[in-house]
């Protein structure tokens, strides 16, 4: 396992890096184009040499991407579907390109369509990114809170969607936590999360990046409110329960907490090392 976060891409990737590295962790997540414009415009490359040398040079081992959430590849709206297409497949250009770890996708929203009959669109609207997808860079599926029409809400889901892609080894899952707890898994039933993580095992064999937040709000709200670890309804002791199973081993686990309201600063990282360390 990795620590990481989810930091500012102010100042292109010398910033990005630069703030991953002073708050310790080895994989930073960030939007390669501001999240809230459908113009792609990636951020500025570093002053000095390939990204990945930057990085490394900075102790951050994986740069992992969040595809902005105006992406939705499974609107019943064409143009819509179309526009998250071509955006999906820029960001993962980009991510190729400059050998970055992961995309970090939130599947969609069915509304109108109902999820089973969205999935051909769905495919349809992925594959362009795809053909970017490899192991060095996977696209990652995100499961979600399920509010609004969401589509992977569960495991099930999830599954169903990875199966569409077809590209065994270059796409993956990300697992939220606040996301399941939302969903309706009770991750601070031991029994449940152990159940859980076995099934995340056998469905999935490994999950490459975690959303390690907290719950703002209570179980099965199907609301996407993140909290600081220990600060929530999971609570620290579950989630720590939970990431050590085995399924977890090689994880990127990236805080995507609000701190004090501009995200994970470096006594939330420092909590969860500890935490780690001690559980
Ligand atoms: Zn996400
Ligand atoms: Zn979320």
């Amino acid at each position: 396992m990795r620590i990481g976060a989810h930091v500012s891409a102010a100042g292109g990737f010398d910033g990005l890096i630069e703030r991953a590295d002073s708050l310790g962790v080895q994989a930073a997540q960030f939007f390669l184009s501001s999240p809230r414009t459908w113009r792609y415009r990636p951020i500025a490359a570093p002053k000095a040499g390939p990204v990945i040398e930057s990085a490394r040079q900075h102790g951050v081992e994986r740069l992992v991407v969040h595809a902005s959430y105006l992406i939705n590849l499974g609107s019943s709206d064409p143009e819509l579907v179309t526009k998250s297409s071509a955006l999906l497949a820029a960001v993962m250009a980009t991510s190729a390109e400059e050998s970055l770890s992961a995309v970090v996708l939130h599947p969609g929203s069915h509304k109108g369509y109902g999820f089973t009959e969205s999935l051909a669109s769905w495919r349809m609207a992925v594959a362009p990114a795809l053909s970017f997808a490899s192991a060095t860079t996977q696209l990652l599926l995100e499961n979600t809170a399920g509010g609004g029409a969401s589509m992977g809400r569960s495991i099930e889901e999830l599954d169903q969607l990875l199966q569409l892609c077809e590209r065994p080894g270059a796409v993956g899952v990300c697992i939220d936590t606040q996301h399941l707890f939302a969903a309706g898994y009770d991750l601070r039933d031991r029994v449940l999360a152990d159940e859980l993580a076995e099934e995340l095992m056998s469905t999935f064999g490994s999950v490459s990046a975690v959303h390690l937040n907290d719950s703002a709000t209570e179980l099965g709200s199907a609301h996407d409110r993140h909290a600081n670890l220990g600060e929530g309804e999971i609570g620290l002791d579950a989630l720590m329960s939970f990431v050590h199973h085995e399924v977890f081993q090689s994880a990127d686990l990236i805080l995507e907490v609000p701190g004090a309201g501009n995200g994970p600063r470096v006594e939330d990282i420092a909590l969860l090392k500890h935490a780690l360390a001690n559980s």
